[in-house]
């Protein structure tokens, strides 16, 4: 089946007791026992352990990812923290040099101090990221295309570096989604979701997820008995908004990726663009390895304005489409300086500006980029 009426399919199961097409949302956080044999009379005790709305987001997660097993939590920060939480005190972990800002925070800020050991490396120097693996390596952190500026790394390749030193990888998929990427599919164990960017869509929701491709695994089963004791959950109503947000995924997203495709190719022939940092481009250094393990580039892309952060935040201060704000995947266009959100360990070029495409016009969105720039 294609992802379109996978996602339909995984999505929508009338309520047998109803017959509602579309799932109610179960408030109740406690479920019954039958009088007579004090067994639950369904699948669900407590909320915190599971609940119907979790347990349809998480089946279509893992159905989507192609995996055995989805777990949803209340972020992508939680589902992050539950995968460490299941390491023990010793191990090692590598971490991309560029990825999602918080992800290495956690790493360390919360768990360094507990125990866990990690090196940072470029994920797409291979050499590098061999010699980095010791022999307490148990997982390697994978985020492509990374954060802020479009680095991918190669899936297969790092996977099977990982597996040669029993180790596990997982991938941080929130950029691409399942739409335009499965790593599974390339051989990873793991897949990490901030659900709360392109999955939930509207930018009113927080999640986030893991989807692991065997479910037996001792670190799955593990994830699974934090998350139920932890209780990093995110509330039925959440669940049922994600949900909601799966059964558009993949028309939202190549919608968003057609006009990156678009404003992408117009900053790169502007005359006060410096360089533009997009997979779909010709001039990505990665691009044959884009073609390889992504069906498309994504609606997310950087790019330097000539000129410095003064010029960048100048540039910002005149759109009037764009809304300047931080995070991604909502149905508005979005306009960021990373360097003055990630401080002076950033990894972004002070004239970086990274873009959100939104479901705007193409057309609309570049006349006003257009004009922002002009005023340099
Ligand atoms: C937003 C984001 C996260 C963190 O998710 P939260 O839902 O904000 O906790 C992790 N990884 C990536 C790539 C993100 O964009």
């Amino acid at each position: 089946m294609h992802f379109d009426t996978l996602a339909i399919q995984a999505t929508h199961k009338p309520d047998p007791t109803t017959g509602a097409v579309i799932p109610p949302i179960h408030l109740s956080t406690k479920f019954e026992r039958d009088a007579d044999t004090y067994e639950l009379v369904g699948p669900h005790g407590y909320t915190r352990f599971s609940n119907p709305n979790r347990e349809a987001l998480e089946q279509a997660l893992a159905t989507l990812e192609g995996g055995a097993v989805g777990m949803a939590f209340g972020s992508g920060q939680a589902a992050t923290m539950t995968l460490l939480q299941t390491l023990r005190p010793g191990d090692h972990v590598i971490m991309p040099k560029q990825c999602y800002f918080s992800t290495p925070m956690l790493l360390e800020q919360v768990f360094h101090p507990w125990g866990l050991t990690y090196t940072r490396v470029e994920m797409s120097d291979l050499d590098a990221v061999q010699a980095s693996i010791h022999e307490n390596t148990r997982l390697i952190w994978v985020e492509t295309p990374s954060n802020p500026l479009l680095t991918l790394t190669d899936l297969l390749l790092i996977a099977q570096m990982a597996h040669e030193a029993g180790a596990l990888v997982v991938a941080d998929n929130t950029w691409s989604t399942p739409v335009l990427q499965r790593p599974l599919d390339f051989n990873c164990d793991i897949v990490m979701h901030s659900t709360t960017k392109y999955i939930g869509g509207h930018s009113d929701v927080l999640g986030g997820a893991l989807v692991f491709k065997d479910g037996n695994h001792e670190l799955a089963l593990r994830a699974r008995q934090i998350q139920q004791l932890g209780g990093a959950v995110p509330s039925p109503f959440d669940c049922w908004l994600l949900l909601r947000g799966l059964r558009t995924l993949g028309v939202r997203v190549r919608a968003q990726q057609a006009t990156a495709q678009a404003v992408a190719e117009f900053l790169e022939g502007h005359s006060l663009v410096e360089r533009v940092y997009y997979p779909g481009l010709d001039s990505h250094p990665q691009r044959a390895l884009a073609k390889q393990q992504m069906n498309g580039p994504g609606a997310m892309l950087s790019f330097n304005v000539k000129g410095d952060a003064e010029e960048a935040l100048r540039v910002c201060g005149k759109l009037k489409l764009f809304t300047l704000a931080t995070s991604l995947g909502g149905t508005e266009s979005l306009m960021e300086h990373r360097p003055t959100i990630e401080g002076i360990h950033t990894m972004a070029p002070a004239n970086s500006l990274r873009v959100s495409i939104g479901l705007e016009h193409a057309e609309d969105l570049m006349a006003d980029l257009d004009q922002a720039l002009k005023s340099l």
